[in-house]
This record gives C-alpha cells, structure tokens and sequence, in this order.
C-alpha cells in the first residue's frame, strides 16, 4: 500500500518562495512507487489550497501554486483534510516543508497535533523554541553551550527608551554588531551594523520583521554546519563550510547569486569536529528535537567553536546544506526523505 503523503509549502512567511523551491525539490524526488502525494500550497495571505493528488512529479513552482482551483477565496485549514467526497484524508504523514514564520515555529505542528495526524520533523515546542533566536540562546546557556554575546528587547522597550538600549548594546557588546528579528530565518532583516548610526537603522529594519530583536557580538570566523537526523539517538552528518562572497551569508548570497561556496566535508580538525558534533547533539536535546535539526557554528581561527543557531527546518532542496551533508555521509536525498517520514510516522506511534 502506498503511503498518502500531505505536503506542505508555502506558507505566510518571509520565507514563502524558499519553501516553494523545497516543495517541488521534493516532489521531484519523491518515489512516487511508495508514495501519494497530496499537495497543500499555503498562500502568502495563508489560504490554504489543496491541489489535486500527484502521481508524478511537476516541472515549475507556478504548478505548486494551485491558482483559481475550487478551494480558492477561503481559508480551507479544515478542508486540507477533505477529499473530492467530502471523506477525511486519512494521511499516513504531513510533511510540513515550511520555512520560518507560520510553519516553523509550531504554530503549523500544533495544527497537525490537534488534528491527530502524524507529520515530519520537530514537534510543536522545540519548533517555536527553535524559532526564537532569544528563547534558544537562553537554552542553550542552560545547555553550557559556547555562543556570542547579545542583547534582546521588544519593539515597545525600543519605542519608549531607545537610548538605554543603545547605551547596553555598546556596554554589553563590541563592533560590529548583528541585529536579527527574533523569529526568522534565511538571514531575512538581519543587517551587520558597525557604529551607532548603522545600529539603529539596523534595528528599525528588523523591527519590520519582529516585534522582538536581538543584538549579537559579531564574530570574525568560519561558518560550518552539519546536519542531525533522529529521535531519540540522533546521528550527526559530516561538517560542511559556507564561504559567502558577500560581508555575510546573506539572503541573496544564500539563494540568488550563486556565489556561496559549501565546502563538504569542511577542513576541520578533528577536535573542533568532535567539540561540534557534541554541542549539536547537545542543542538538539536541549530543545527536545525530533526529525531533523541543520545546526551552525561559528569556529575562530583560534578553533573555538560558538554555536550561532539551529533550524528545525532546514533548507531543503537537493543543493542546500542540510541534504548535501547527508549525501556526503552516504544518504542520497530520496533516501533522506523516506527516513524523516519513517521518523515522523515512529514518533507519531510512539505518542498513541
Ligand atoms: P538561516 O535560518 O537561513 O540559517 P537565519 O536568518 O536564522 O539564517 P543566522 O544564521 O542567525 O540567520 O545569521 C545569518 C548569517 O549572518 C550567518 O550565516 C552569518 O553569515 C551572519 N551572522 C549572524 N550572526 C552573526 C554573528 N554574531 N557574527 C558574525 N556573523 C553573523
Ligand atoms: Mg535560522
Ligand atoms: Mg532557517
Ligand atoms: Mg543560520
């Protein structure tokens, strides 16, 4: 029996257009011999479209995209589960491929608890955890994981006394300083800020994003990431490097300009390799992961290794770091997938 596959992209996020590259990444490779795949695009507005089962894959993102199907012009949260006769999919798994905002963060994950449906990846805590550049850092303290200083406030801290929060961030920190939206990814409205004047344009572009910010230390390092995979015992993938030709890994460097380079396996030793292998096990429990986790680091040239952040959904189409790594410790990206619905399907049952 084939295995009815819902998934998930889209979505009401900055990262919208990411997942959509990743969704029909997926659908491309998806062993369509051992799987019905049932799309469900999120719009950017998050209408939710179910799009008719696949049997084969599609060539273009407009194909994703559902435009003027029957489900349009309502928000059909409940009908993603309907069929054409108004029967409750039964789906064995959802596999949730969204980025950031709306999908990442639990909101999505506790819709598929409460629907009683298996589905993919993190649970509903360690997705909004893992989403809140705060709240992790402050894990991962407990944790005693090695990471840069920061600051965080909130959008009315920033509105009422906007000098106090410069005055901590210039005693706390050194230049130059990276601020972040609390709650995002794809280094979207994140800016490096190098003098007073730059911090606070920097911190009104982020605010844009959140209503909470953090202020880190910037770092001068190497950028290497590795990929977990697991429940319980969960396995570590070799160590990749990001070289961006840009001041830092940037939207456009991530997925527009092609000039990153990844160096797979990166040229580490063997100590910073095994310091980051267990600091990314440590992170992974620490925030009770589950599915999957691409954890990255920062490592000095001294070789001290910082943990900048995880994501709790990676990137994922068949050139992003989290698959790459996998494919370089000897698990190609079909196989990739069917691991993280056997492991969304166990930790399912495992819950019943
Ligand atoms: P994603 O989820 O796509 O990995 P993100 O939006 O969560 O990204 P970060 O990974 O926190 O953002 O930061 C994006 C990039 O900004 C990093 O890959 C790095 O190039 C740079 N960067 C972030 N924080 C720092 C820092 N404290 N010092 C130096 N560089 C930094
Ligand atoms: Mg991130
Ligand atoms: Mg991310
Ligand atoms: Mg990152």
């Amino acid at each position: 029996m084939k295995k009815k596959i819902g998934l998930l992209y889209g979505g009401k996020s900055a990262e919208h257009e990411v997942s959509l590259s990743t969704a029909l990444a997926v659908i491309k490779a998806i062993d369509f011999e051992k799987y019905e795949v049932h799309p469900i695009y999120i719009t950017l507005d998050g209408e939710w479209r179910k799009g008719p089962q696949l049997s084969q894959p599609l060539e273009s993102v407009e194909q994703l995209q559902h435009k003027g199907d029957s489900n349009s012009g309502a928000n059909n949260i409940a009908k993603f589960i309907i069929d054409e006769n108004g029967e409750q999919i039964k789906f064995d798994v959802v596999f949730p491929l969204l980025h950031g905002t709306n999908g990442e963060d639990g909101t999505v994950q506790g819709l598929l608890e409460v629907l009683n449906l298996p589905y993919v990846g993190n649970g509903v805590l360690a997705s909004s955890a893992g989403m809140d550049k705060v709240v992790m850092k402050q894990l991962f303290e407990i944790a005693g994981l090695n990471q840069v200083p920061y600051v965080y406030f909130l959008r009315n801290e920033w509105i009422k006394d906007q000098s106090t929060i410069l005055e901590k961030c210039e005693n706390t920190l050194s230049w130059p300083m990276f601020v972040k939206p609390a709650n995002l990814g794809s280094s979207v409205g994140i800016s490096k800020s190098s003098n007073k004047e730059e911090l606070i344009k920097a911190i009104q572009f982020a605010l844009k994003y959140d209503r909470k910010i953090i202020v880190e230390q910037g770092i001068k390092a190497r950028e290497i990431e590795m990929s977990i995979l697991g429940n319980y015992e969960p396995k570590v993938s070799v160590a990749g490097e990001i070289k961006p030709n840009t001041e830092f890994y940037d939207y456009e460097s991530k997925y527009k300009d092609n000039s990153t380079s990844l160096i797979i396996p990166a040229d580490i030793s063997e100590l910073v390799e095994s310091t980051m292998k267990d600091m990314a096990i440590r992170a992974f429990k620490i925030l009770d992961c589950s599915g999957l986790v691409r954890s990255d680091f920062f490592v000095t040239d001294e070789g001290e290794v910082l943990i900048n952040e995880i994501n709790t959904m990676p990137g994922f189409t068949p050139v992003s770091m989290y698959p790459l790594l996998w494919q370089k410790s000897g698990l190609s990206y079909p196989k990739l997938i069917d691991a993280l619905i056997e492991l969304g399907i166990e930790r399912y049952e495992e819950k019943q």
